[in-house]
């Protein structure tokens, strides 16, 4: 069940990872480049992946695009500091999460908390909430209302669409892409950026008690937006 495979080249990185998830009960395979990593992944059936994205043989996001459909592993991708259209990229591939180099140890394992913690969600026949609470924020689903302290608020269809979309994803990272996919559509344009970002301020000054300092729906500079889960 715990099983994780790490699939990096560098071998120090590669060794500090596999000790540290060593010493955490879980079950660590390696692979140095992605083609073994491919194969590993088939045989030991891991439940993540943590995925280096500047591998040899094949660049990490390819290796998403190629593999993630075949694959039932949560993937978190390693990539270099402020890169931010790798994470993009490797997000909108179908990356789970991603860590930058240098990732701190305590990181690391909460990421990896989180990625069982949604597969755990993911893989439980019961039926879905009624209700998302968070905070001071409450979301009925079957209602389809929004509760701010007990006070409705009034969002617009798009406004309670991007909510929804953010709240069930709870800790998990969304690009803008995913997020105008999810609400335009396969109609989405260039311009959908820019209304993207219109919309997320109007729900964020419905919502937040504070816009430059949001609890609710936190800004992934140059990536997109994640709702708090802290
Ligand atoms: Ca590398």
């Amino acid at each position: 069940m715990s099983k994780i495979l790490i699939i990096e080249d560098d071998l120090s990185i590669r060794h500090f990872l596999s000790a540290l998830l060593s010493t955490q009960q879980y079950d660590v395979v390696e692979a140095a480049d992605g083609q073994s990593g491919f194969s590993m992944a088939l045989s030991h059936n891991p439940s993540v992946i943590i995925l280096d994205l500047g591998l040899p043989d094949i660049d990490g996001v390819s290796w998403i695009r190629n593999y993630k459909q075949l694959i039932n592993s949560t993937i978190i991708v390693v990539t270099a500091r402020d890169d931010h259209p790798s994470k993009v990229a490797a997000l909108d591939a179908g990356a789970d999460d991603y860590l930058t180099k240098p990732f701190n140890s305590g990181e690391l394992l909460a990421r990896i908390r989180v990625a069982y913690r949604h597969l755990s969600q993911r893989n439980s026949a019961v039926a879905l909430p009624s209700q998302f609470c968070y905070k001071d924020l409450r979301i009925d689903f079957e209602k389809g209302r929004v509760f701010l302290n007990d006070t409705e608020v009034h969002l617009t269809p798009i406004e309670h669409q991007i909510l929804l979309f953010l709240a069930k994803n709870q800790g998990r990272v969304l690009t803008s892409r995913m997020i105008i996919k999810e609400v335009w559509g396969s109609t989405a344009t260039e311009g959908d950026a820019q209304n993207l970002r219109v919309v997320m301020a109007n729900l964020r000054r419905k919502i937040e008690p504070s816009t430059t300092r949001p609890s609710y729906i936190l800004t992934v500079t140059g990536v997109g937006y994640r709702f708090n889960d802290d």
